[in-house]
């Protein structure tokens, strides 16, 4: 009749017999890693629709874009571009991202008049208003 003991059971009673085993049995193979885990890195997402005009395309891209960061907050808002199709070294910026006194960003459209202002209701404005 074959011996169903483990296959390692004649070396495991050594080591037993040593005082070795638990040292060995105490540590699993698979431990947490010694690295912190990678920062997140930022990555682009293309969308394609059809405007009439690149001011038409611009109204458009700038709600996809406020729609999208509504529904997911890790979507970088300041960082939406728009470009015409197959132009991608044309892109232009959404909003406007200029720094606040506080270190926020401007959550308006780019090249918006006024004061810069915050992303939220009653959100910092600062800058030069008309
Ligand atoms: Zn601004």
């Amino acid at each position: 009749m074959r011996d169903n003991r483990p296959a390692y059971w004649g070396q495991r009673q050594a080591r037993e017999a040593l005082g070795t085993a638990r040292d060995v049995a105490g540590t699993s193979l698979i431990t947490a890693a010694r690295r912190p885990a990678r920062p997140g890195r930022f990555f682009t997402v293309h969308l394609g629709f059809t405007a009439p005009d690149l001011a038409s395309a611009r109204e458009l891209a700038v709600g996809y874009a406020e729609a999208l960061s509504v529904l997911r907050p890790e979507v970088a808002l300041g960082a939406s571009a728009l470009s015409p199709a197959e132009a991608w070294q044309q892109a232009e910026r959404l909003f406007c991202g200029a720094s606040g006194p506080d270190g926020e960003r401007c959550a308006d459209v780019a090249n918006h008049p006024g004061f810069h202002h915050a992303p939220g209701p009653g959100g910092l404005g600062w800058g030069d208003g008309d």
